[in-house]
C-alpha cells in the first residue's frame, strides 16, 4: 500500500517524508489492528519514526489511544507531537499544587479525608484528567498509568494502548515497582501489629497479613468515624496528625490486603524500616497493565519475545514486526579486542591487562571523543587511576552525572568519558564526527542482590538477556542519527561466547552491526 505523507495523513506540518520503509511499517500495523491478534510486538530502531507510527495508527484506526511512556524524553516528544491532533498529557497527582490548601500537593489535599472542596471544579489535577478523560489521544507515564487503571477511576473507555520502551526497563520495571509492597516497622507497629516471629517463609507473611487485616481495618474505622465527627462539627480542615494517620492506616491496609491475595511465593528483603516484598516475576500480572483493553501494541527498539513473555503478553494472540535499522551498518561496527575475562575474579593482571588495552585504544583515537562504559564505579575509578590518558577524561558520581554529561558534551576531542550508568537515556550525537564506545566488560547484573538470584534460580539466562539489553543501549549511545559514525569494542573476552550464545536476545538490527572477534586494536572508523 503507497500511503499519503505522515503529515498529509495527521494534518500536522513537518512530516513531509517518510523514513525508509517506515510507511511499509505503518501499513502492517495498520492490517495488526484490524486483525483478529490483540497483540502486537514492534521492535523499531532508533531513527525509525517510532513515535510517529504510534501516533499515525491511533489516528487512521480513529481509536481512543493511551500512550504510555518510561522517561520524561520520550513523553515530552509526544505530547509536542500529539497536543498538534489534541492530544493531552496527564500526570500523577503529586505533580499538581491543591487549590483549596496551596501548602499542599493535590495528593496530599483535604479531599483524601472526605471533605468536600468548594474549588473542586478548578483542581488542576482534576482539570487536566478530565481533558484527558475527553480526549482521543492520551500520554502517561507507567507509574501513573497502573496506579490510576487499577486504584482509581481509570482514563475511560480505550480502544488501543500502546506501551513504548516495552523493553525490560520500560514495562517490567514499572510493573515490578506497582506491585512491590513496602511495609515498614513504625507504620505498622503504630497500628498495633507486630512483624512476625520468623519472617523468612513467604507463608507466615500470607498467614500474618491475612491476621492483622482486621485490626488494621477496625483501626481505619476508628480514625473514619473521628474524621466524620470533626466534618459534622464544621471544621475546615482535619487535623494533619489525624489525616496523616488516616491515610497510613489506609495505605497499611491496602497493602496487607493485597500480601493476602498473593497466591505464589514473592522474594521477601529486610530493608532498613521493615521488609519489602518482590514478585519473582511480573508476567502473572499482565493483566495489571493491559487491563480490558482489546488492542495492545508494545513498542521499543530492543524488543524480543523474551521481554513479551516477561511482562505476561500471551503466545497466543501476539503477532509481531521487526523492522531493519537505515542506518548503514558499516557506520556502527562492534568488535570484540582481545583483553581478558572480565568479571569478579578478574585479578591485578587481568585489570592490569584491561587498562592497558583500553588505552591502547584511546592512544589511536586522540582526534575524537568516546565512552567508556565500566559497569561499575569501583572499575571507572580503576581506569582513571591507571590511565595515561586520566588527564582527557571525565567520570561521575551520582550526584553529578547532569553536570558531568554536558561538560564532556561541551568539550573538544580528545575527551573520554569513563561512566558506569549513561548507558540508556543519553544521547551523544556525533554532529559528522566519528566517535567511539568501549564496552568495558559484559554488563551481568549483580546477582547477590535476591531478586536478582532468584530470577537467576528460575532461568538461568535472565542475567545474559538483561546484559544484552544493555550492551544495546550502549552501544546506540553515539549512533542517533543516519550520519552518525561509531565504533564499539568490547574489551572483555567473554564476548566470544557471549555474543554468539545469545544472538536470539538481541534484534536482527543489531546483529548486523557485530563483526566477531580481533586479532588486535583496529584502526579508527573512518
Ligand atoms: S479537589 Fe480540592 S482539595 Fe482536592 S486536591 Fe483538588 S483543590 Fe485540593
Amino acid at each position: 500500500m503507497t500511503l499519503p505523507s505522515p503529515s498529509a495523513l495527521l494534518g500536522i506540518k513537518g512530516f513531509d517524508f517518510w523514513y525508509p520503509g517506515q510507511d511499509d511499517t505503518v501499513s502492517r500495523l495498520l492490517s495488526w489492528f484490524n486483525s483478529d491478534d490483540r497483540f502486537i510486538g514492534t521492535a523499531i530502531p532508533t531513527g525509525g519514526g517510532k513515535s510517529l507510527d504510534a501516533l499515525l495508527v491511533a489516528v487512521l484506526t480513529g481509536s481512543r489511544t493511551v500512550i504510555v511512556t518510561a522517561t520524561k524524553g520520550l513523553q515530552n516528544q509526544y505530547v509536542q507531537l500529539a497536543s498538534q491532533l489534541g492530544g493531552v498529557n496527564v500526570l500523577g497527582q503529586n505533580n499538581f499544587i491543591c487549590s483549596l490548601v496551596p501548602s499542599l500537593r493535590a495528593d496530599e489535599g483535604p479531599c483524601h479525608d472526605g471533605m468536600s472542596c468548594s474549588l473542586k471544579e478548578n483542581c488542576p489535577y482534576r482539570v487536566q484528567l478530565n481533558r484527558a478523560l475527553s480526549s482521543q489521544i492520551v500520554i502517561t507515564n507507567y507509574a501513573y498509568y497502573l496506579a490510576q487503571t487499577n486504584f482509581s477511576q481509570g482514563l475511560g473507555e480505550v480502544d488501543l494502548l500502546i506501551l513504548d520502551e516495552a523493553h525490560t526497563a520500560g514495562a517490567f520495571s514499572a510493573m515490578e515497582n506497582f506491585l512491590t509492597i513496602h511495609l515498614s516497622r513504625l507504620e505498622v507497629e503504630s497500628l498495633g501489629v507486630q512483624f512476625p516471629k520468623s519472617p523468612d517463609q513467604w507463608a507466615v507473611w500470607k498467614l500474618w497479613a491475612e491476621d492483622a487485616t482486621p485490626a488494621v481495618k477496625s483501626q481505619v474505622q476508628v480514625i473514619e468515624a473521628e474524621i466524620k465527627e470533626l466534618r459534622d462539627s464544621g471544621v475546615k480542615a482535619i487535623p494533619s496528625a489525624t489525616s496523616r494517620a488516616y491515610r497510613g492506616a489506609r495505605a497499611v491496609l491496602a497493602r496487607l490486603e493485597r500480601l493476602s491475595g498473593v497466591s505464589e511465593d514473592w522474594v521477601i528483603q529486610p530493608t532498613r524500616h521493615g521488609y519489602m516484598f518482590t514478585p519473582r516475576w511480573v508476567a502473572n500480572y499482565g493483566e495489571s497493565l493491559f487491563g480490558k483493553v482489546p488492542k495492545v501494541m508494545l513498542m521499543s527498539a530492543i524488543l524480543s519475545h523474551k521481554t513479551l513473555d516477561s511482562i505476561g503478553v500471551p503466545k497466543e494472540g501476539r503477532a509481531w514486526l521487526e523492522v531493519d535499522s537505515y542506518f548503514p551498518a558499516k557506520n556502527t561496527p562492534i568488535w570484540h579486542v582481545p583483553t581478558a575475562r572480565i568479571n569478579f575474579r578478574t585479578d591485578d593482571y587481568g585489570s592490569t591487562i584491561w587498562c592497558t588495552r583500553i588505552d591502547q585504544i584511546i592512544s589511536r583515537r586522540l582526534d575524537r571523543k568516546g565512552i567508556v562504559f565500566t559497569v561499575s564505579y569501583e572499575r571507572a575509578r580503576m581506569l582513571l587511576a591507571r590511565s595515561s590518558y586520566k588527564d582527557i577524561m571525565l567520570t561521575h558520581s551520582t550526584g553529578d552525572v547532569i553536570q558531568v554529561v554536558n561538560k564532556f558534551k561541551s568539550m573538544p576531542a580528545p575527551a573520554v568519558l569513563v561512566s558506569p550508568t549513561v548507558t540508556t537515556g543519553w544521547d551523544f550525537p556525533g554532529n559528522g564526527q566519528p566517535q567511539y564506545i568501549i564496552i568495558g566488560k559484559i554488563p551481568y547484573p549483580d546477582t547477590r542482590d535476591p531478586v536478582a538470584k532468584a530470577r537467576h534460580e528460575d532461568d538461568k539466562d535472565w542475567g545474559s538477556f538483561l546484559a544484552m539489553e544493555t550492551i544495546i543501549q550502549s552501544s546506540g549511545r553515539m549512533s542517533r542519527s543516519v550520519d552518525d559514525k561509531c565504533e564499539v569494542l568490547i574489551c572483555d573476552d567473554n564476548a566470544r561466547w557471549y555474543m554468539f550464545r545469545y544472538k536470539d536476545f538481541a534484534p536482527a538490527w543489531f546483529n548486523k552491526r557485530w563483526k566477531g572477534s580481533l586479532s588486535c586494536v583496529p584502526n579508527p572508523l573512518v
